[in-house]
């Protein structure tokens, strides 16, 4: 999608949504739990580019359940930012990481089956990563 041009069957507000999301899931910060819920959580998202540290605090998956401490999240109106979406890409990321290795313990005994699925599977499995 580009930056530069919105896409005419998008609203600005879902464009420019959508454009902190892929940003903020590309991105390599450092991510720290300061919360006690493992999802549902406090964060600190730390670039280290430019060693700006931000406060995010995980509430849901819609826009404007989330906060950031950032001053794009301040300004912009959209409930979210790159540091918000940053967080919740990592989350389901990690879940998705959890379920495919609960099912690969499942399967794990038979070894036909795994030979059978062969690596292909886990590489289009790791392709929506970021998606
Ligand atoms: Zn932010």
């Amino acid at each position: 999608m580009s930056h530069g041009r919105k896409p005419p069957a998008m609203s600005l507000e879902t464009w420019q949504r959508e454009l902190r999301r892929q940003f903020g899931r590309a991105q390599r910060f450092a991510l720290t739990n300061v919360g006690t819920e493992a999802v549902f959580s406090d964060f600190e998202v730390r670039n280290p580019q430019n060693a700006s540290t931000y406060r995010v605090a995980i509430r849901g998956v819609q826009p404007g359940e989330n906060y950031c401490s950032c001053p794009d999240f301040a300004t912009n109106a959209l409930g979210t930012c790159k540091h918000g979406e940053f967080v919740l890409g990592r989350l389901e990321w990690q879940r998705k990481t959890e379920a495919i290795l609960q099912r690969d313990l499942c399967e794990g005994g038979d070894i036909q089956q795994r030979a059978a699925r062969g690596p292909q599977q886990h590489v289009e499995r790791g392709g929506d990563r970021w998606g």
